[in-house]
Parts: structure tokens; C-alpha cells; sequence
């Protein structure tokens, strides 16, 4: 007997669900869900066939499992003590702060960071937030690529490779941001990426999945770039780099190559569907270059690419996408990150309509459907994917359960505006992934969470005390990030 004919039938009962009818997302008061195994048999108004447990919805909302397109699954040990700080002539970059290494292939501010500790704890914080699949910018991923085992073991579907860059960032002996490029280690980087993404693609019932992850546009080599597409295409997986993220970044490109990022991606090839690009704040035509030469959104629209939206750590840099609707009518693929903390997406979703609006000056711009969507059905459509970020019929059975019965959702006058407007993650009640229940009644099933959170505390004090050993001059954390508030008696 077939596992999935053993599996019982599970009906969620009452409640509103966000169903899927095929072609778009839908409201179903007093609906009902039956899934069986991984997979969703039935989303409607009534489930006539036997079913071995029913579990009570009236009062909740049932969305679809969310999609983090571009997350730094860890304790982000290095980007906690950014906000409100950071150095002036990086402008509004925050990991410009930390990623860097103190000289060439020296110390980086995360020598300290217990990597395993640090994963298990993201990998926690997402299920937590309702994000059931993941984009994994993790680097080498930890000791013995540990972040394709965690997913394994607390159940999370997850998108990785180890990341490759054509060279590296330092800081020299003043502390002036430097680059020192190795293409050939990056192109053997690429090939190990290659062996690692045949080896783990498909493990874990299928929920881990090879990316081709260029670890920076910034860090890239058209040759880099131009091989980890050539790599993704023969492997059938995606492409996914950080891109436009910081000033630099655009400006230098420009100088050097005459051209746009944009322009120089779809130059050499590199933009296509299949293709997630990270960010993509400081395009042609953004207010926040000034330089509006290029239709570089139109660009990326016609060629079928996706941008990951993660507009919260940009908003705490004082920056943000112009703007969020351009790119959905430009025919770009939105999908949304959670990037580093706190791996909200109902956070992310909030923020992204709000800063949306502000950016057009336009209260019809970037709604809550639209931010929604892109949360699951644009994610999904990113990975290339119609089994994921939808509840129908068929798709896997990635569900999310919010309690919408309490004071702060208060009255519903439409459940989706009151999720992005008025819900927040505790909210989140139960998390199911390829049918496998990782969340209930708001506990975390799969790993001990107090445990993990003091692992996570103890990552960050080590990295945090130990700044001064990575800092150019020796300065400390507190130095460098003075604290909001002196302490008491100072
Ligand atoms: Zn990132």
C-alpha cells in the first residue's frame, strides 16, 4: 500500500479560507479543506467523503503556506545592532557594515556565530511567521551544508545551494571598503554549487531543492554570471543574486561598463524567467539614483524575471522600492523575502503596501491583494512552481491557521485587508508542510523553542563581544552602535 493511501484524511472545518479556484485567490466563508498525505483533495463549501479527523477553523483564517523568496535563514548575528546606525559613506547599505572582512580573507564580524545554532533558530522563526517554503542565502550553509539537514528534520520546504562570488569584500587597514577579485575561484565555486545541487535536489521527501545562488551581482563576473545561468538552465532549477541592493553597486557599474545592471544582465543573456532577482531597489528610473536614462523595470518585466520584495530592512535604511506597483505593471514577477530579522512576512506584507503607497503618493497603489499575492501565488510563480502558494485541489498541503476571533483583528470587513493591516504572526495558530504539521495551538512541534532561542542569544553575544577583534581600529559594538538608551546610573 501506497504511504499517502495510509495517510488519514484530515478536513479543516468553518472559518474563512483562501481558496485557489485556478485562475485566482478567493474568499470562502464556512468553507471546508480535506488534505490527505502531502496533498490538498478538496477545497470548497462542503467534504461529503469520510474523514479520519476533523479540526475545527470557525474563527480562523486558512491562507496558503507563505513564500520567502530571499531569507538569510539564521540569528543574523551581524545585522541586529544596525538600526538607527552604520557608517555614513556606505549610505543607506547596511551589510555593507558587516560582511566585509577585517583585511583580505581575514576575520569577519561572524567568526564567532554558532552556524548551526544560527540556522536551527531561522529555520524556527519562519515556521513560526508561516513561511513554509524558503530561499536560503545561507553561504556555505554551515558545517557539512547543516541547513539542508535542519530542513530536513523540522520540516520546512527549502531553496539552496552554496552561494558563489567571483571575489571578496575588505576592509584595509583604515577601514576603507575594498574589493579584491578571484574569478577562478568563484567559477570552481560554481561547479562545486553544480555537484552540491544534484546531490541534495529533491531529498527530503522533495521539500529541499537546488538553487544557483550568485552571492552578489556586486561580487560577480559577467563570466560568473553568463556560467551560473548556463548551470541553472542545464539543471532546470533557478537562478537567484542580491542585485541593486546598495548604491555602489549601481553607480560603479555604470561607470565601469556603461551600462545599467539591468542592461547588462539582459546583455549578456542572464534575464529570463527562472531568474529571482533579490532587491532590485537602485534600478534606472528609481528616485533614489536620480538616473533615468534606461527603462531598466520595463526591461526586467518583458524578460520574465522575478523580484524578491523585502521592503522592512530597507525601510529601517531610510530606502524602498519606487516603487512597488511600477514593477507589478512592468509584468515583473513579485515575490516577496523575509531577508534577515524577524522573518515576518505579515510584517513584510504590511510594510510593502504601506511604503508602496507613500512611494506612488497613491492610496490605490501596491493593496493588500497585491502584496498577498505575492506572498505565495507570485513566490510560487518565481520558483516556477503551480503546486505551492495556493489552496486547491492538488497542491501541496502547505496551510497556514491565524486564531481571527480576538480584540486586535477585531471586526472583518474584508479578511485580507485585516490580515495586512491588523494581524500579526502570534497570531498564527497552526503550520502544516507537505502535510506534516510543524505548529500547533501557536507550539512549535519540531525543535525545543526555548532551547533554540538560548542557542541563538548565546551565538549572538559571542559575535557581539568579540566585534573589537574585527573591527579595523578595535572599536566595540557599543562604540560603533551606541545603544538607543544609556544604562541605568551611566
Ligand atoms: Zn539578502
Amino acid at each position: 500500500m501506497a504511504p499517502e493511501v495510509m495517510s488519514p484524511t484530515i478536513l479543516l472545518r468553518g472559518g474563512t479560507i483562501i481558496a485557489f479556484d485556478g485562475r485566482a485567490h478567493r474568499t470562502l466563508e464556512d468553507g471546508v479543506l480535506a488534505y490527505r498525505g502531502d496533498r490538498i483533495l478538496h477545497v470548497g463549501t462542503e467534504y461529503a467523503a469520510p474523514v479520519d479527523r476533523v479540526i475545527d477553523t470557525r474563527g480562523k483564517l486558512v491562507i496558503p503556506g507563505q513564500i520567502s523568496c530571499h531569507a538569510h535563514v539564521s540569528a543574523n548575528e551581524g545585522h541586529r545592532p544596525l538600526v538607527d546606525g552604520g557608517r555614513r559613506d556606505f549610505m543607506r547599505s547596511g551589510f555593507l557594515s558587516y560582511i566585509p572582512t577585517k583585511g583580505l580573507g581575514g576575520r569577519s564580524m561572524t567568526a564567532e556565530a554558532d552556524l548551526v545554532a544560527s540556522i536551527r533558530y531561522g529555520i524556527a522563526s519562519l515556521i513560526r511567521h508561516g513561511v513554509t517554503t524558503a530561499v536560503a542565502f545561507n553561504g556555505e550553509g554551515g558545517p557539512d551544508q547543516a541547513i539542508v539537514r535542519l530542513a530536513g528534520e523540522m520540516g520546512i520546504r527549502l531553496y539552496f545551494a552554496p552561494a558563489v562570488r567571483a571575489g571578496s569584500h575588505y576592509f584595509d587597514g583604515d577601514g576603507r571598503l575594498c574589493r579584491e577579485w578571484d574569478e577562478a575561484a568563484g567559477l570552481a565555486a560554481l561547479e562545486r554549487a553544480g555537484a552540491a545541487i544534484e546531490r541534495l535536489d529533491g531529498s527530503h521527501d522533495g521539500r529541499v531543492r537546488g538553487i544557483v545562488i550568485v552571492d552578489e551581482f556586486y561580487l560577480s563576473t559577467s563570466t560568473l554570471r553568463r556560467r551560473a545561468k548556463a548551470l541553472a538552465d542545464r539543471l532546470g532549477v533557478n537562478l537567484t543574486m542580491h542585485f541593486c541592493e546598495q548604491h555602489y553597486e549601481f553607480f560603479e557599474c555604470v561607470r565601469d561598463t556603461g551600462k545599467t545592471p539591468a542592461e547588462l544582465l539582459a546583455d549578456e543573456g542572464v534575464l529570463g524567467p527562472g531568474v529571482i532577482l533579490a532587491h532590485s531597489i537602485y534600478l534606472s528610473g528609481s528616485s533614489y539614483t536620480g538616473h533615468n536614462y534606461v527603462d531598466d523595470v520595463g526591461l526586467i518585466g518583458r524578460a520574465g524575471a522575478a523580484v524578491a520584495h523585502s521592503p522592512l530592512v530597507f525601510a529601517r535604511r531610510g530606502t524602498a522600492l519606487d516603487s512597488f506597483q511600477r514593477y507589478l505593471d512592468a509584468g515583473i514577477t513579485m515575490a516577496m523575502g523575509t531577508d534577515v530579522y524577524p522573518m515576518d512576512l505579515i510584517e513584510e506584507m504590511r510594510t510593502a503596501t504601506m511604503v508602496g503607497k507613500i512611494m506612488d503618493k497613491n492610496h490605490e497603489a501596491a493593496t493588500a491583494a497585491a502584496v498577498f499575492a505575492a506572498s505565495n501565488l507570485g513566490g510560487a510563480a518565481a520558483l516556477r512552481r503551480d503546486d505551492i502558494g495556493r489552496l486547491s485541489a492538488g497542491a501541496k498541503a502547505d496551510i497556514v491557521v491565524l486564531d481571527f476571533d480576538n480584540l486586535q483583528i477585531g471586526p472583518v470587513a474584508d479578511p485580507i485587508r485585516s490580515l495586512i493591516h491588523c494581524a500579526n504572526s502570534s497570531m498564527i495558530e497552526t503550520v502544516i508542510v507537505d502535510g506534516r504539521t510543524l505548529m500547533e495551538n501557536g507550539a512549535l512541534l519540531v525543535c525545543d523553542e526555548r532551547a533554540v532561542l538560548a542557542e541563538a542569544r548565546a551565538s549572538c553575544e559571542a559575535v557581539w563581544s568579540s566585534y573589537g577583534q574585527f573591527h579595523f581600529a578595535g572599536r566595540s559594538l557599543a562604540q560603533d552602535f551606541p545603544p538607543a538608551l544609556k544604562r541605568w546610573g551611566d
